[in-house]
């Protein structure tokens, strides 16, 4: 281990924080940010031997924080990734016979659950960032209390006892060791740094649903470069394309500086900017951790992920935007939806105290006083009380967990979230009226997609035209494919392009143009060129091809068994991947009503709009029936990745929407 780690808040504590896990089924650790709770840990407890009963694993909510976690610390242990320590994240395991430090997201762990329900090759689970309540974190939560809190049956289906640690930075600990049947938390001392916090004047409430806070944060971080003492500055952002935009902004801002007079500080002569979120290739990830040349000022613009999951050294100021991007079920469009909303104010002092680590620190707010008053709410609401459930309550009822609404939750979701769920699972065949998974529904939690995407897939399978639908599930698995430029000239031509492959497909349909471009991209002489000149994303599009192989693999394995579904078809072939479109898009239908606005036909009946970047956008007039992958809420409900349909296709379908008594599911589900 590198010696620097010795420096780390944890280290002191290495002795008896062994020795608390190996005396525990549960134990709840804290620490401030930054002590090395994720790094330091699991190699305390693989030195200390714990790891010759089994894996040591630690789930993160996000997938970099894997990633990057598990880079660093296979480079602290001096050994290849993927041998001793490795990660697994969707669609990509690093790991090998070798490994006993596993990092690995929490969706995850819980797949493996549905596998081997006592994680019997695991000595250790750790539970990291649980104060992030992400939905799959809380239900592994509430699943390994369920099956482990029972003293008497902690080594059930195992050799050995599990133990159970989880970690959380912030001070929520109480809560979490009652609901671990009192377990002892183990509580690791660190100093921090007085922050002094400044609020802005030019973001109030009002300007929520404009992005001019993005030129706000430009101008604030070029200011503190300007006018502050040396040390590195940390931004807040929302996203990758709102990261990308500032960056953009700030070289340009930065370009112009003579650094004779119009920097404060003349040991400072360079600014150094660096993007940083989820879908970002590792090795530009690494880049943000290394200190920055001399004289030179490190600037990370960032999504949350760099609020608590990943610590970079070094950072002196912090610019706040208060907004964050967040998955949230908008009963507007009865769809979960990833929009712009204000973070919390905890989220707020979380953010704050990353300038404070080593050194005092300050932090630059861009809202003002009122902004923080009226629109940031105190704590932020735990996902499972925020996103749709349906994914896990199918995963829950494959483990056996009948009643879905008595399951030990942290925080429990409104019961009208379950029944939704419930009711979405029974449209989708995946379990009956009294609440029983289905043989379908065994089937669908094989796949790491999103229910309505696995049922098209599946029911394509049964068709024996699953090469229609694995491309298209595949490349709607990975981030947007297509580049759309900043710049109006490059957007347009860009745009050209677009509509260019679309027309190639004959026929019209986002779904089709998807599969068209997998195909001409994998069948070219050299993709990466061929990605280029059209506009495609070549990185994603190669994460695509590697989806699509998994995806196969499953599909291979479930079909061999005897039982798996047949059936026929009698219609048109040209029509086969729309008619599969339908069977697990029927609940994203809309019909057109008037001129370019369509209204969906789930029970919401919102009014919305194909988005610009369809084929079938500017085409209304054509249309009458759609099918839609998912909605955009801007100022107006958009409709992205569009499928014209017919009507017959679906109407035996639709009425499955509104059939279903949600009451007799809670019933059951309450048995
Ligand atoms: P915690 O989990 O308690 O927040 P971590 O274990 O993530 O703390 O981090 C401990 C320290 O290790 C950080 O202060 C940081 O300096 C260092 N560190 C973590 N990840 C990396 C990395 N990828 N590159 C360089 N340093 C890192
Ligand atoms: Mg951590």
């Amino acid at each position: 281990m590198m010696s620097e780690s010795k420096y780390l808040p944890i280290y002191k504590h290495k002795a008896k924080l062994i020795q608390a896990v190996k005396d525990s089924t549960f134990l709840v650790v804290t620490g401030e940010t930054g002590s090395g709770k994720t790094t330091q840990l699991p190699q305390y407890l693989h030195e200390a031997g714990i790891s010759k009963d089994g894996t040591i694993g630690v789930t993160q909510p996000r997938r970099v924080a894997a990633i990057t976690v598990a880079q660093r610390v296979a480079q602290e242990m001096k050994c290849t990734l993927g041998r001793e320590v490795g990660y697994q994240v969707r669609f990509d395991d690093c790991t090998s016979q070798d490994t006993v430090v596993k990092y690995m997201t929490d969706g995850c762990l819980l797949r493996e659950i549905l596998a081997d329900p006592f994680l019997s090759k695991y000595s250790v689970v750790i539970l990291d960032e649980v104060h992030e309540r992400s939905l799959n974190t809380d239900i592994l939560l509430g699943l390994l209390k369920k099956v482990f809190s029972d003293p008497a049956k902690s080594t059930r289906g195992r050799s050995f006892p599990l133990k159970v640690v989880v970690m959380s930075a912030t001070l929520e600990t109480d809560k979490l060791s009652a609901f671990l049947s009192d377990c002892p938390v183990f509580q690791i001392p660190g100093r921090t740094y007085p922050v002094t916090c400044t609020f802005g004047s030019a973001v109030g409430p009002k300007d929520i649903e404009s992005t001019g806070y993005i030129k706000e944060v430009v101008k604030i971080a070029f200011d503190v470069h300007t006018s502050e003492m040396a040390g590195d500055v940390l931004v807040f952002l929302t996203g990758q394309s709102e990261i990308e935009r500032a960056c953009d902004l700030l070289y340009e801002k930065a370009e112009s500086i003579d650094y004779r007079y119009d920097v404060q500080d003349q040991t400072v002569d360079g600014l150094l900017i660096l993007p940083l979120y989820g879908s970002m290739p590792t090795d530009q990830q690494r880049q943000i951790f290394q200190p920055p040349p001399p004289r030179i000022r490190k600037c990370v613009v960032a999504t949350n992920i760099a609020a608590t999951s990943l610590t970079i050294d070094g950072i002196k100021y912090i610019v706040d935007s208060g907004f964050v991007k967040q998955l949230n079920h908008n009963s507007r469009v009865g769809m979960d939806i990833l929009e712009v909303v204000p973070i919390s104010k905890s989220e707020a002092q979380q953010r704050a105290g990353r300038a404070g680590r080593t050194s005092a620190g300050k932090c630059f707010r861009i809202y003002n006083k009122e902004f923080w008053e009226k629109s940031m709410p105190e704590y932020t609401v735990p996902e499972i009380q925020r996103t749709s459930l349906t994914a896990v309550i199918l995963t829950l009822k494959c483990l056996g967990v009948h009643d879905v609404i008595r399951f030990p939750y942290l925080d429990c979701p409104e019961e009208r979230f379950i029944l939704e769920a419930l009711k979405q699972l029974y449209q989708f065949d995946a379990i009956d009226r009294t609440g029983r998974v289905t043989h379908l529904g065994e089937l669908m939690v094989e796949f790491p997609l999103q229910p309505g995407l696995t049922r098209a897939l599946l029911k394509a399978a049964s068709l024996d035209c699953q090469d229609l639908l694995l491309p298209v599930a595949a490349m709607l698995s990975v981030e947007n494919i297509f580049i759309r430029p900043g710049h109006p000239d490059k957007q347009k031509e860009a745009d050209k392009k677009h509509r260019a492959l679309a027309s190639r497909t004959g026929s019209m349909n986002d779904f089709a143009t998807l599969l068209s471009v997998f195909h001409a991209c994998k069948s070219s002489d050299r993709p990466s060129g061929w990605c280029k000149d059209n506009w495609i994303h070549w990185r994603a599009l190669k994460s695509a091809f590697s989806v699509e192989t998994q995806l196969r693999e499953i599909l291979l394995r479930l079909q061999q068994k005897s039982d798996f579904p047949v059936e026929t078809f009698d219609g048109n072939k040209s029509e086969l991947l729309r008619r599969c479109l339908c069977t697990g898009y029927f609940t994203n239908v809309a019909r057109r009503s008037v001129g370019k606005v369509f209204c969906t036909m789930d029970g919401h009946g919102s009014m919305v709009h194909i988005h610009p970047s369809s084929a079938l956008f500017d085409q209304e007039d054509e249309l009458n029936w759609v099918v839609f992958h998912d909605v955009l809420v801007t100022s107006r409900v958009y409709i992205r990745t569009v499928c014209p349909i017919r009507y017959e296709w679906v109407k035996d379908l639709l009425p499955k929407l509104h059939e279903v008594d949600v009451y007799e599911l809670s019933n059951v589900a309450r048995e």
